[in-house]
């Protein structure tokens, strides 16, 4: 059997600090997995310029001119990080045999790469990067992040408890996953979904290299509440036992309503009714709220807008039979 080509995908938006630094070690690391002979040595770094504003796309241009171990992609504006890393998984599906995706900031452990192959050449199609430590994170960052994973689960979503975007895919998982045609993209929740043999392989998180997280609480907190929603019909289930008690304790509050006019005692309830009215009219909205975002998810999805489009590479495209 041939060796495998291996494609490292890598999104990047205004990462011009970072990417001088970390694109030597991506290269190296295919370097050296193609030297132990574990894959081929068409083995290639693809960078996907995701809209930045800074110089990315003319570093990443340079760098594939300067050796042909990189290779570029360009899309036409920020779609933000899991379209740009699915725009380089279906782009590199066609010409690889296998893809590891990572971030650019060097957070994550690129050393894992070779476990990863291995469980590849061992027969696995998915393996996931998981962070065993985060102590270089901040306490609020790993507390955040650490409890969206235990919502995650809670809320019945299928997700690995500390993995980000960090794994590798064999050709038959991309292609798997390029039938999933959704547009609300949570990646980490779709992969598995798409089955196959699948493991793990552990590492510890580091600190950024150089610039600035582009996930402040806002975008983590939208990016967690989208994962949930657009995975997850547990939170309208929610409402509906919620519904339920509500209408079971009404039910019985209307009995002690009735019991004490009976009983001619019907003086005060203006308190009672207060709490009451401002009580129902903050579920309802709340509930109205939580239908409301499944309403757009549907919106946006009847739409079928495309999830990216590709201005320019920095090699020929192949065209599509
Ligand atoms: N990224 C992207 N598009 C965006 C935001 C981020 O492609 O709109 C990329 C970014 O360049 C990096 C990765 O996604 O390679 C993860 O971003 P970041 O390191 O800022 O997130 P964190 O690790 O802090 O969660
Ligand atoms: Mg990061």
């Amino acid at each position: 059997m041939d060796k495998p080509v291996l494609y490292i995908v890598i999104p990047c938006y205004n990462e011009q600090e970072v990417l001088p630094v970390t694109s030597g070690m991506f290269l190296n690391k295919v370097k050296s997995l193609a030297e132990a002979g574990k894959v081929s040595e068409k083995s290639r770094v693809m960078f996907v310029n995701d809209g930045s504003k800074d110089n990315t796309w003319s570093i990443i241009r340079t760098l594939a001119q300067q050796d042909e171990h990189f290779v570029g992609v360009c899309l036409s504006r920020n779609r933000g990080h899991q379209n740009a890393l699915l725009a380089g998984l279906m782009t590199a599906k066609d010409m690889a045999d296998v893809t590891i995706s990572i971030d650019c900031d060097g957070q994550d452990d690129i050393n894992a790469m070779d476990k990863m192959v291995d469980e590849y050449l061992a027969g696995c199609d998915v393996v996931y990067g998981v962070r065993s430590k985060r102590e270089t994170d901040t306490w609020f960052k790993r507390t955040t992040a650490e409890g969206f994973y235990k919502v995650m689960n809670a809320l019945g979503t299928n997700t690995v408890y500390n993995h980000a975007d960090y794994r590798l895919m064999s050709k038959r998982a991309l292609e798997g996953l390029a039938q999933f045609h959704e547009v609300n993209l949570f990646l980490r929740g779709l992969v598995p979904l798409v089955g196959y043999r699948s493991s793990s392989v552990y590492y510890e998180r580091a600190e950024r290299i150089a610039g600035e997280s582009h996930y402040p609480l806002k975008k983590m907190l939208n990016f967690a509440f989208d994962g949930i929603t657009s995975l997850s019909v547990k939170p309208i289930r929610l409402i509906t036992s919620l519904g339920f008690f509500i209408s079971l304790a009404s039910f019985i509050g209307i009995l002690w309503v009735l019991l004490t006019k009976l009983l001619g005692a019907t003086v005060s309830g203006w308190a009672s009714m207060l709490c009451a009215i401002f009580f129902m009219g903050g579920v309802q909205l709340l509930c109205l709220g939580v239908i409301g975002e499944y309403i757009g998810k549907i919106y946006n999805e009847t739409k079928q807008r495309p999830r990216f489009i590709i201005s320019e590479t920095t090699f020929e495209q192949q065209p599509k039979q």
